[in-house]
């Protein structure tokens, strides 16, 4: 069966199964006497990165009109998602929009939950896991709303968070908050113990970076949160980022329209993904700090000169592409 196929029979069958609900249970709902309340696990080194364990109740009805919804990706790939609205999941209203951000400047930044593993074994509980998600952020953080723009799950649906042309609350920098949209992979885990990273979450992530280029205005660049603050934010996707599988229209990754030059050092965002390219596939020993220093003018020039292209010390579009070849 074709996934578009597969995605409507299991809309079909939810319909024939369960009665629509009208009002979606709450995260804010008090959990019923005897339910056990365990703790948020968090991760020190991932701020704004929370999950909320005791928010898989099975109490949550699929959100049932959720539309199949297909889009080109850059570069004409097919791209297909599921979208779950902010009605449809349950989200509480925004205590506040700013519509402060200039994403033209910037791109989208690639999150994971956290350093254990949080995929959950039944869509049915995606939801509920977003809802503690936002009431993590609201209630225990104090933010106006969950960070994230968006957010994908391993079965192939993408949740609805601040959307398109709201400022986000989840880089951990304001440079970050100002110029970049997150999507949060519902992912999570360590090196050699990480959550699947399904075929449904790959199209997912693609979908929400397509829309929030599309609808958005977010610039082509596509990092990690690990490329703009201490973290090791987003884990094992990190891995997708640099190999450009997350692109809506796939590898290798798009040259983030920005070239990098000093002195004055360049500082962006995608200095740090060009650095952290070029000492694990080209052998340098460069400082990841997003900042276009000496040192990695120095190794743009040796690269240059291996590739037989102009040695000017410029990361522009030539370089970029040798560099993620
Ligand atoms: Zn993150
Ligand atoms: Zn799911």
């Amino acid at each position: 069966m074709s996934r578009r196929a597969t995605l409507l029979a299991a809309v079909g069958s939810a319909l024939a199964l369960s009665p629509l609900r009208s009002t979606p249970a709450h995260a804010a709902t008090p959990l019923s006497p005897g339910l056990p309340r365990r703790p948020y696990v968090t991760s020190p080194r991932e701020a704004g990165a929370v999950y909320d364990a005791h928010t898989a109740t099975r109490r949550y009805a699929e959100p049932l009109n959720a539309a199949v919804d297909c889009a080109k990706g850059t570069g004409g790939a097919q791209l297909m998602a599921t979208f779950v609205t902010r009605s449809q999941w349950g989200a509480r209203a925004p205590r506040d929009v700013s519509t402060s951000i200039t994403p033209g400047q910037g791109g989208v930044v690639v999150h994971h939950v956290d350093a254990v593993k949080v995929a959950e074994p039944s869509h049915a509980d995606c939801a509920a896991q977003v809802r503690g998600i936002q009431a993590f952020h609201m209630d225990s953080n104090g933010w106006s709303d969950i960070a994230y723009s968006h957010l994908a799950c391993v079965h192939g649906y993408l949740f609805q968070g601040r959307g398109e042309n709201v400022r986000t609350a989840a880089q951990g920098t304001t440079q970050g908050n100002d110029d970049w949209y997150a999507v949060c992979a519902l992912t999570g885990g360590t090196t050699g113990d990480y959550d699947v990273i399904t075929a449904g979450i790959v199209d997912a992530v693609r979908y929400g970076i397509n829309r929030l280029r599309v609808s958005g205005g977010a610039a082509a660049a596509i990092t990690g949160h690990r490329d703009h603050h201490s973290t090791d934010c987003p884990g094992a996707l990190y891995g997708r980022v640099i190999s450009g599988e997350l692109n809506p229209s796939g590898g290798p990754l798009p040259y983030p329209g920005v070239s990098f030059r000093q002195p004055p050092a360049t500082v962006h965002a995608s200095v740090a993904t060009w650095q952290y390219r070029m000492n694990s596939a080209h052998g340098f020993s460069l400082t990841v700090d997003g900042q276009y220093g000496p040192g990695s003018d120095a190794a743009c020039r040796s690269l240059q000169s291996r590739r037989g292209l102009s040695v000017d010390g410029v990361v522009g579009p030539a370089t970029w592409g040798a560099t993620f070849a």
